[in-house]
């Protein structure tokens, strides 16, 4: 395959460019290194807006059909080297190959309905004589792109969840400024390639690699980016909304996402549900389960399989097939997880299996009785552990599901219409699955989350709405 990050230069506004410093990036599993990227400066950002401006308006007079084209064209770029893809997303971040391919698959998607929803993007008439004053007029309002986005985005999905910018900026006739994590920017430079070769006119599209801490306020700060749609955690979403000043933000946070097994539920499904979810990517997945109440009389038959299954998990190599969970992202990361381990455990929690580090890597943990003062109890792990409580009934698995400050998504296992309904109804958070864990999506849904995990959603159709401005229209007839 042609490649234009030979020597990893960045893309900045259509062009290749080399950095004056660089940055390592290195694969977790070995501490191998398996690239450098440029360590972009302040100036390299103030430059990429600059051209922005210039691309924002090219992108907006983009015809509709020549978007559909470009983004239709990156997708299948992608997709006829999705191999190259999962193999960099594997080999940059945590992921199994496995997990790495699922991933490509999903980016295609989500650039396909990128394409799909750009003949979309509509307005509606306005019966302007509702009013008195509107008698004799005619009008409508459209969407239109609010300029330049500025997109900032975390490791854990490193390719999907930078599509899930672009596609709908594109889509909507805006430039993007894309400032991917530091620890996994290469498969956001290659999507970056896929639109480079689709022909996407220079200017509409930056992907700058460099520390959020030294270029990240350029950016959240500047008054001609319209939007930041931010993609991390929630201290550094704190931050950035503090300094954004007068601009839309979108803020997709972490959580602790619960999972409630009523006694009428499929066992298995639910354990094998349930498992993966936790223990997906590691743990470091946003909708991961991290708590899951279980109803009394089903609590011993849940534990007991549940604990099975996390034991047959394969941990190890990322590339080999047979792996099911690769390492944490640093060893720093896997430390941080031990350490909240070991406090939790200290406090009276029960070790059910798991709880062993080895560098980078933590095997996958299930606790219980784990105490509410522990701070796994109320945080995000992003980390493969998981706690498993017993509860009475409904009532008291959705007051304690609700009793954190996260919100992002839910899954109820039931075959209760009237308890999925309570459940949907009270539930605090963005989305609620009925017979799967917290951990599903697609990535048409709308996607965000209430309370600390988040502002605004995506999904492209949604991203688009936030993306977008309405302009009203009035004919004064004569
Ligand atoms: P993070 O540490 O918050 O970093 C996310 C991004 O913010 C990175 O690109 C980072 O750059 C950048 N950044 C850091 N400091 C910045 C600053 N001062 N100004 C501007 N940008 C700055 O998050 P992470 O560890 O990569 O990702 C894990 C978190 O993301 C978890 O909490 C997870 O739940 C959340 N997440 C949420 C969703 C969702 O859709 N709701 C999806 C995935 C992940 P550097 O890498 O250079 O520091």
């Amino acid at each position: 395959m042609e490649t234009h990050v030979e020597g990893k230069k960045m893309f900045l506004a259509g062009e290749w460019v080399d950095g004056k410093q660089w940055i390592d990036v290195i694969d977790p599993q070995d501490g191998s290194l398996v690239d450098r990227v440029p360590a972009a400066s302040k100036a390299d950002m103030e430059a990429c807006i600059e051209a922005a401006k210039a691309g924002a308006k090219t992108a907006a007079r983009m015809p509709v059909f020549e978007r559909m084209q470009i983004i239709g064209k990156a997708a299948d770029y992608i997709e006829l080297n999705a191999e190259l893809y999962a193999r960099t997303i594997s080999k940059e971040s945590s992921k199994t190959i496995r997990e790495a391919r699922k991933e490509v698959g999903r980016a295609v998607e989500t650039l396909r309905l990128s394409a799909e929803e750009a003949r979309r993007i509509t307005g509606e008439t306005i019966p302007f004589d509702q009013s008195p004053s509107g008698q004799g007029r005619v009008g409508y309002y459209r969407r239109f792109p609010l300029g330049i986005i500025g997109a900032i985005t975390p490791f854990n999905d490193p390719l999907n969840l930078v599509a899930h910018k672009i596609g709908p900026a594109i889509a909507s006739g805006n430039a993007i400024i894309v400032k991917p994590a530091t620890v996994t920017p290469l498969s956001a430079l290659m999507l970056a390639e896929a639109f480079f070769h689709a022909g996407l006119p220079e200017k509409i599209l930056s992907v700058i690699t460099g520390r959020g801490s030294e270029i990240g306020d350029s950016l959240v700060e500047h008054p001609a980016v319209r939007m930041i749609s931010f993609t991390g955690g929630l201290e550094t979403g704190l931050s950035i909304t503090r300094k954004a000043g007068l601009k839309k933000v979108g803020m997709e946070l972490g959580s602790n996402s619960p999972v409630i097994v009523l006694d009428d539920a499929d066992v298995e499904d639910a354990v094998a549900s349930s498992v993966s979810g936790a223990f997906w990517a590691a743990g470091q997945n946003c909708l991961g389960v991290q708590r899951i109440y279980i109803q009394s009389s089903l609590y011993e038959t849940f534990r007991t399989q549940f604990i099975d299954d996390t034991e047959r998990y394969i941990i190890g190599d990322k590339q080999a097939e047979i792996t099911d969970m690769g390492p944490l992202i640093t060893e720093k990361e896997a430390k941080r997880i031990e350490q909240l381990v070991e406090e939790a455990l200290a406090k009276g929690a029960v070790l059910e299996t798991g709880g062993v580090r080895d560098g980078a890597f933590y095997s996958p943990t299930v606790l219980t009785n784990v105490p509410e003062n522990c701070t796994l109890a109320s945080e995000e792990i992003f980390g493969p552990v998981v706690l498993l409580y017993p509860i009475a009934d409904l009532d008291e698995a959705i007051e304690r599901a609700n009793a954190v400050d996260y919100g992002l998504q839910a899954g109820i296992f039931t075959k209760n219409l009237d308890h999925a309904h309570r459940a949907i109804e009270e539930l605090e958070v963005g989305g609620v699955m009925i017979n799967d864990s917290s951990d599903f999506r697609i990535d048409a849904m709308p996607f965000g989350g209430v309370k600390q995990s988040g502002l605004g959603r995506e999904g492209i159709k949604f991203a688009i709405q936030e993306m977008t401005d309405t302009k009203a229209v009035c004919f004064k007839l004569g």
